[in-house]
């Protein structure tokens, strides 16, 4: 039975400038996305039918995954399949790594590893540019997951520009067990904005700077999401996850996407482990773990290339 495994990287928006609502619903935004070495798998064996099925790592509460068609990683599938004019013939197992509902585009890791994955095992061999293309019909954070390290997004995200970045960052990520709904996020962000008048969203050149010297202090002072006040209005406990990286000597702290994970940018991994112990012991979130960044794109895992029998 063929079978391949690919490996997608968690995100964490390094700035998300957001912007008034367009006619289409979406927000206008400008963010920059930086991969983390936070994993979800998919491995995609062939099968008479679709099929998906969860697994995850005990941190990680995995229920609430969908198991049917609504799973992104099975809408790539059948993407794919009907771009290429194919039956969506596979099994596709999801080892979740990425806390779900976490403002970490695990859902987007998972639809980008399963294009890649299937592409492979079906020999479809798209070229980059098309599995962007069918990755922009899945979700506005698919494109990413497929393009890794650190890029400017604009639109609704999915127009991509990749930075030019130098060295590693190190992170903290407080983990939520209870996960925020994006579309709630946005509402309550509309709302506390009532009816200001916005300026278009852009990316800061300050961040940018610190990202191209990857100097960790300048970056630090630079985070920001606008999403910010929404999510501490619909989950005021992560004001506490953000004064404890205060206290402790991050040298920033900001909400992921559309939250509730709060990434803390760490001195180095000394200082990045007393960090997680400093936070795991405050009980101001349900977990806690390390990542770096920049982490590379959704791509097979060595060994597992598919075989036919
Ligand atoms: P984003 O940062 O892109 O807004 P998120 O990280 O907050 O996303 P996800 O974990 O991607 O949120 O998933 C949000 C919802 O999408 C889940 O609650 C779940 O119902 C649904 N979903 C569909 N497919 C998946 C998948 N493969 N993994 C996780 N959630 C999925």
């Amino acid at each position: 039975m063929g079978s391949v495994t690919v490996r997608a990287p968690a995100k964490i928006n390094l700035q998300l400038a957001v912007g008034g609502r367009r006619p289409d619903g979406y927000h206008e935004l400008a963010t920059v996305f930086h991969a983390v070495s936070l994993y979800d798998d998919v491995t995609a064996t062939e099968a008479a039918t679709l099929q998906v099925t969860v697994g995850g790592d005990r941190e990680i509460p995995f229920d609430g995954v969908p198991r049917d068609d609504s799973n992104l990683a099975a809408r790539a599938a059948i993407a794919l399949a009907e771009h290429a004019g194919l039956e969506p013939e596979v099994h596709l197992h999801i080892h979740k790594g990425i806390p779900l509902a976490g403002g970490m585009a695990g859902g987007s890791a998972d639809a980008a590893a399963a294009l890649v994955a299937c592409d492979a095992l079906w020999g479809t061999g798209l070229s980059r540019a098309e599995l962007h293309t069918l990755a922009t019909t899945l979700g506005s954070d698919v494109p990413f997951a497929l393009m890794g390290g650190t890029a400017v997004g604009l639109g609704r995200g999915e127009l991509l520009t990749p930075a030019l970045a130098r060295g590693r960052f190190e992170w903290v990520l407080a983990l939520s067990d209870e996960g925020l709904s994006t579309a709630e996020v946005y509402a309550e962000c509309d709302r506390l904005r009532g009816r200001r008048v916005l300026p278009e969203p852009r990316v800061s050149d300050a961040l940018m700077a610190a990202v191209r010297a990857g100097d960790a202090h300048a970056l630090g002072p630079a985070l920001r999401n606008d999403l910010q006040p929404a999510a501490c209005s619909l989950r005021p406990g992560l004001r506490q996850i953000l004064d404890i990286g205060d206290e402790y000597g991050a040298l920033g702290s900001v909400v992921s996407g559309s939250g509730p994970t709060v990434a803390l940018l760490a001195r180095g991994t000394e200082h990045a482990l007393d960090l997680a112990v400093a936070l795991g012991a405050s009980g101001a979130c349900q977990s806690v773990k390390r990542a770096s960044g920049p982490a590379t794109a959704a791509r097979a895992v060595e060994g597992s290339a598919a075989r036919r029998v």
